[in-house]
């Protein structure tokens, strides 16, 4: 294995934005994953895997490190005692895997149409959409430890699903390789809709029992509208989605906030555990940060408040910049402190 040096990151990455790797490989298979490992280790050189780059800020100084593209490829489907269990390798394109599935009518990950980036990373933040969480339908994750060098097979359980979180996000980040990720689909199952924007779209087109394609169809209709789908033409494009998460409060703090708000319609949704979600992106424009802000040549997005835009001569620090400055005015109106959603890489 020779890996390139001083490899740009930013071509690689939705943002556009940042310094190049230290060390770069592409990695089309696990030998080559376990390969790249113990190269890294004999040389003591630090080890990271890039999927998509759509949910990564790397610093303008770049790594200093060995980045593995993820590009190990391959589905397999099989269906027992009425599920149908998918087995998708990390570098598939996470898309198409959602389209096949709606394709064959296998319910589960309609929702989650449009989402950019690779299968791998879709266990890291438990990616969600429009009322589905890929923690529904992960059975199991294959799994390289960088600790031993051991690939082990995690089951759902052990992998500290949470909101936009898991154990390979905050619990353990950078210890555990996502090699591939097993899915259980439903055969035939009713799709899901959840969302108010989704069965409103729904309901516009006249659809009252949605299929998966229908449901497909509304959510990427429904995600274009807002520049959350990859599109080329869009002057939004060089984000990576959401730049913060919702903040999840518990009930006196959500009070305090409403109280500051001055709005009974500020949006909040009660969750499961008695705690309750807040829109960050109603937070963020009611802090004074309109959409299509500029701040040189970083903005937010024009259609949502939520995505940082990254426009030509953007630079890693001009993005942090801007969310610290997003982050600052929420705490001081509302008393919440925004999280970011991508991960940083270095010190933007
Ligand atoms: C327009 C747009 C819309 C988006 N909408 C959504 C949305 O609706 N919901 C949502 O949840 N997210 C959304 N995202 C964020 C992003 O697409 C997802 O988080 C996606 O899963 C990231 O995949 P990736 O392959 O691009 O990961 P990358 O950006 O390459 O990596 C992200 C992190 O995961 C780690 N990682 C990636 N692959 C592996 C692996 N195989 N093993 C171990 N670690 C790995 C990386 O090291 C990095 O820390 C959106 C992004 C964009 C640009």
């Amino acid at each position: 294995m020779t890996p390139r040096e001083r490899v740009p990151l930013a071509p690689h990455c939705t943002l556009g934005v940042g310094g190049p790797a230290r060390w770069f490989v592409d990695a089309s298979g696990e030998a080559a994953v376990l390969e790249a490992l113990d190269w890294a280790r004999r040389r003591g050189v630090g080890f990271r895997v890039l999927g998509g780059g759509s949910n990564v800020l790397v610093a303008d100084g770049g790594v200093d490190d060995l980045v593995v593209r993820m590009s190990v490829r391959g589905v397999t489907a099989e269906e027992r005692d009425g599920i149908v269990v998918v087995t998708a390798a990390a570098g598939e394109p996470w898309d198409d895997l959602v389209a096949t599935a709606v394709v064959r009518g296998w319910a589960g990950l309609e929702c989650l149409s449009g989402i950019p980036g690779l299968v791998g990373a879709t266990p890291i933040q438990n990616v969600g959409a429009y009322g589905q969480e890929v923690s529904e339908t992960v059975a199991a994750v294959r799994a390289l430890d960088t600790r031993t060098g051991r690939v082990l097979t995690l089951a759902a359980g052990e992998c500290g699903f949470a909101y936009r979180d898991s154990r390979f996000k905050s619990g353990e980040p950078g210890r555990w390789v996502v090699l591939a990720v097993v899915y259980h689909l439903r055969p035939e199952g009713p799709a899901t809709v959840r969302y108010a924007d989704v069965e409103r779209h729904l309901g516009a087109r006249g659809v009252s029992s949605p299929s998966l394609a229908d449901v497909r169809e509304s959510v990427l209709a429904v995600r274009r509208a807002k520049s959350m789908v990859l599109d080329p033409a869009d002057d939004n494009r060089r984000s990576c989605g959401s730049f913060f998460v919702n903040p999840v409060v518990g009930l006196e703090e959500a009070a305090k906030v409403e109280a500051r708000a001055l709005d009974p319609g500020m949006p909040r949704w009660p969750q499961a555990d008695g705690r309750v979600k807040l829109s960050a992106a109603w937070l963020i424009e009611h802090a004074g940060f309109r959409r299509g802000l500029r701040a040189g040549p970083v903005g937010l997005s024009t259609r949502h408040a939520l995505a940082i835009v990254a426009h030509d001569g953007a630079r890693a620090r001009d993005v942090a910049a801007l969310a610290r400055r997003v982050q600052g005015a929420v705490e001081e109106r509302f008393g919440i402190r925004l999280t970011p959603e991508p991960v940083s890489w270095g010190d933007p």
